[in-house]
């Protein structure tokens, strides 16, 4: 079965330029097997089907199923440490309404929230967990998958215990071909210099990237400038505090660069905080980033730098992050909050953010592209297209609405 879809714009991503009047032939299993012009692509096809725009899947690059089955954000705008407290207090509730069997269990709200993403476009996301809880319901979704786990731990002489828990929980799962792991360290408030140092060369000697939450709040940088603030008292409520553990008197970034930390392999999460000198300190040492935006505008009101990330050539990609923080799944929505912000980036840089930038920070390098024997899920939208201005293209694809995209894609086998 091969069918022929065609567009009167064809963006095919990592690096190439859009078509007009273009087709992408894929076969049965969505493998693609041609993309060009029309008039190139010949006429042996079992079906031909018309669009306004043609692009591969998007990729949600970080997300936290584990929360998903808040109906109601977790109130914000005071900041990351007051809105943490809460969060917490809310996950004790629904553990004792799990225990009392009153609550809807996690797969199923896993199921849905896969379900609503997948019909937004998505074809992957980067999951980030502390705990293999919503590792069935994606396994069976079918949905791609760089499943991160991150790990948690702020008194240093627990580093290598840490590690090892976690490295027997993946000995002991069995990956689908769909699911790939990786490591994460949660925050610099969370995770000691030792655990960090065990992350990055556990990541590093398996070619793998690793991810961290920073520069999300002030508060980081209070803990590490004074070894004072709000996340100083958290730790000592909660037993975590480690009274070893001496404030580097810089902020995290300047810090992780001395400690050699800072590499290709580092992907910061968020970076809402970081000054221009952080971000220029992350682009000299080829860090990638994941932006949340949506969740950034409720916790803390702040958003990160773009221009400066830009400038610095810092890649990134967007993530949807918690439903504690925000209740959508829909990666584009926090393309459109960038793009209202900054409508003047160079022009596909978001789309990138949505595809193959996305693909290559996840090192899931199957999608992102249509390239040909790639299986990328196939994004149709119907669109009236403005033209082959790619601005124009890119505020068209952002500003779309997930009803009026088709997802192309076949079922996981
Ligand atoms: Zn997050």
């Amino acid at each position: 079965m091969r069918t022929l879809h065609t567009a009167d714009i064809v963006l095919p991503m990592g690096g190439a330029p859009l078509i007009e009047r273009g087709g992408v032939v894929v076969d049965g299993d969505g493998t693609i097997l041609a993309v060009g012009e029309r008039e190139h692509l010949g006429s042996a096809f079992d079906a031909e089907l018309h669009h306004g725009i043609l692009m591969p899947g998007v990729l949600n690059a970080h997300v936290h199923l584990t929360d998903a089955r808040r109906e109601e954000r977790v109130p914000g705008g005071d900041g990351l440490n007051a809105w943490v407290r809460r969060l917490m207090a809310a996950r004790g509730e629904e553990a004792t309404r799990d225990a009392a069997r009153a609550a809807v269990p996690l797969n199923d709200a896993v199921a849905a929230a896969l379900l609503e993403m997948k019909r937004a476009g998505t074809v992957a996301i980067g999951e980030v967990a502390n705990n293999y809880g919503t590792f069935d319901a994606i396994a069976r979704s079918g949905m791609h998958c760089r499943f991160i786990h991150e790990l948690i731990g702020f008194r240093g002489v627990r580093a290598a215990a840490i590690l090892e828990a976690a490295l027997e929980s993946e000995a002991a799962t069995a990956f689908p071909r769909t699911i790939h792991h990786t490591l994460a360290a949660h925050a610099p408030y969370s995770v000691s210099p030792g655990l960090m140092q065990l992350i990055a060369e556990t990541a590093g000697g398996r070619g793998r990237r690793f991810h961290q939450h920073l520069a999300e709040d002030p508060a980081e940088r209070e803990l590490y400038m004074h070894g004072g603030g709000p996340w100083r008292d958290y730790l000592e409520q909660v037993g975590a505090w480690d009274d070893a553990w001496v404030p580097p008197g810089s902020g995290p970034i300047a810090f992780y660069e001395k400690a050699g930390l800072l590499s290709e392999r580092f992907v910061a999460v968020h970076l809402a905080e970081a000054t221009r000198d952080e971000l220029a300190t992350l682009g000299r040492h080829g860090v990638r980033a994941i932006l949340s935006p949506a969740s950034n505008l409720h916790i803390t009101g702040l958003l990160p730098d773009l221009e400066a990330i830009v400038r610095e050539g810092i890649p990134f990609a967007l993530g949807t992050d918690g439903r504690g923080s925000g209740l959508g799944v829909d990666v584009f929505e926090e393309a459109h909050i960038l793009l209202q912000r900054w409508p003047d980036l160079p022009p596909g840089i978001l789309l990138q953010a949505l595809t193959d930038v996305a693909a290559d920070t996840l090192e899931l390098p199957g999608l992102g592209r249509l390239a040909v024997g790639a299986q990328p899920g196939l994004l149709a939208l119907d669109l009236a297209v403005p033209g082959p201005d790619l601005r124009q293209v890119e505020r068209a694809v952002i500003t779309s609405g997930a009803d009026r995209r088709y997802l192309h894609q076949p079922a996981a086998s």
